[in-house]
């Protein structure tokens, strides 16, 4: 039997359809499966009551422009500001940093001398990578340039975004903070929505006759003679030599493939990967009268020791007082929905705590505490949407961890290779590192390069 498709790619999501898009140009006949409604994945948009919402990433880097190029697409987009507001006395520092930076840490109390000290050592970190090339961790890399107690908040950053504990986030997440990796030096908000990002890349596969169906479960990959020889899905059976799956290294090779054909050293290595700990996102919409700042889409709130916070919440309890973010798109894009503005407010939840009612009693706490980042917003609410952690699965169709793998020094990346021949892995849980939307359409193109030869 003729088989119709050369390459069969199992999820929708960023790696997955990036993946797609660079075969489908050099003439495979491609087969995206998404087993959600929608495609993107942690990448993507939903429409609740009119407003619509990004429901994973909303700030993405430079670095995937380059894909789009070479992918001969074009995406409308705003340049993001990021105002990082720290706690006490409401001390604000601005990222991406400029001038207004040395005023900015005077705030932190910072005198001249030390401004002076920390400008050079943070030029030899992001000139030479002189204290990432020597150190494992970002923490270590810190202790070398601050000792501020506000900006070594700052520079935690890293933890929040990937659900990690400050101490074992590799160092490499400090040039990656500041744009040296991936082009998040230029971040950017697509003026359609995060949404526009996976529409344009199936726009891509699908342009160049490939397809990419939604609704479609994979169950199995099926092997044959330690090769792959194709899925078993929701619809029936599909061969193809090569399967790319984009739904995480440990569904792929526990779930798809049940373990067959990888060895003992390999599964145990993958078993012992554990996610990052689950966000909850309140989805707001609110009268553009309330005080956000045109051009800046991400407002960070730091309680006072972020290391703290986070032995709370990896230690499974509230803390004294939450780290949280708001995201609001339309003050960058300039878009209104009946007037307002949406923004997200996301927060994490302690680790293993499933009871809803005290997930719920703290996103209460956050919306009352986001008037320290943005006055009169609490007030300015018409519609209010929270999904907490243990809702997401369900409302919106993935795990609310930000990195299906937690960053660690403890855990050395996979690569798309797997051991089986013909079975790939892509995504935010292989190569290459970071955890991000960057990372995720980068491990998609190298993958499909490395099949190509
Ligand atoms: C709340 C949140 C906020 C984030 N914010 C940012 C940000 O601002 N900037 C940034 O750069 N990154 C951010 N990230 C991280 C970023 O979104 C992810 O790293 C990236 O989108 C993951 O892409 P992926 O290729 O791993 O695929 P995923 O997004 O994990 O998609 C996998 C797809 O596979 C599908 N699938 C799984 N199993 C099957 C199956 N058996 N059959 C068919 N389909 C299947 C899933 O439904 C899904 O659509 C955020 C993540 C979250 C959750």
């Amino acid at each position: 039997m003729n088989k119709v498709y050369d390459i069969i790619i199992i999820g929708a999501g960023l790696g997955g359809l990036t993946g797609g898009a660079f075969l489908s140009r050099v003439g495979k006949k491609v087969l995206v499966l998404e087993k959600s409604k929608v495609i993107g994945g942690r990448c993507s948009s939903r429409i609740w009551d009119g407003f619509s919402f990004d429901v994973g990433a909303d700030y993405f880097a430079k670095g995937m422009l380059k894909t789009f190029a070479r992918l001969d697409k074009d995406i409308a987009l705003r340049p993001l500001g990021f105002l990082v507001k720290s706690f006490n006395k409401g001390k604000v520092m601005t990222i991406p940093p400029g001038l207004h930076l040395i005023r900015e840490l005077s705030g932190f109390g910072m005198n001249k001398k030390e401004i002076a000290g920390f400008g050079f050592r943070m030029m030899k970190e992001l000139v030479f990578e002189g204290y990432s090339k020597r150190y494992k961790t970002n923490d270590r890399v810190i202790d070398e340039v601050t000792d501020n107690p506000l900006l070594r908040n700052i520079l935690n950053i890293g933890a929040f975004f990937s659900g990690s504990l400050p101490y074992k986030m590799p160092s490499y997440w400090f040039n990656l903070l500041f744009g040296r990796t991936y082009g998040y030096d230029f971040p950017f908000y697509p003026m359609d929505g995060a949404q526009r990002i996976p529409d344009l890349l199936a726009e891509v596969i699908r342009e160049n006759g490939g397809e990419v169906r939604t609704n479609v479960s994979v169950e199995k990959i099926h092997i044959e003679k330690n090769k792959a020889a194709g899925v078993k899905t929701t619809d029936g059976e599909i061969e193809a030599d090569i399967v790319i799956s984009n739904s995480g290294i440990q569904d792929t090779v526990f779930n798809l493939v049940k373990g067959k054909g990888f060895s003992a050293e390999f599964k145990n290595r993958v078993k012992k990967y554990k996610p990052g700990l689950l966000m909850n996102s309140i989805f707001t919409a609110f009268k553009t009268n309330a005080g956000t700042i045109n051009g800046v889409h991400l407002y960070c709130y730091f309680p006072p020791d972020i290391r703290e916070m986070f032995a709370a919440l990896h230690s499974g309890k509230i803390p004294d007082e939450p780290m949280f973010t708001v995201s609001v798109p339309d003050a960058v894009t300039g878009k209104m929905t009946d007037g307002c503005y949406t923004g997200t407010i996301k927060f994490i939840t302690p680790r293993g705590e499933k009871r809803k009612d005290v997930i719920l009693k703290e996103a209460e706490r956050v919306i009352d505490m986001v008037d320290r980042v943005i006055p009169n917003f609490t007030k300015s609410i018409i519609y209010k949407k929270i999904v907490t952690s243990e809702d997401y699965e369900d409302e919106i169709g993935f795990e609310s961890c930000i990195a299906p793998i937690a960053e660690s020094i403890e855990y050395k990346k996979m690569n798309h290779r797997m051991p089986v021949k013909g079975i790939y892995s892509v995504g935010a849980t292989v190569l290459p590192n970071g955890g991000c939307t960057a990372s995720s359409v980068e491990s998609g193109r190298r993958c499909a390069e490395e099949i190509l030869g």
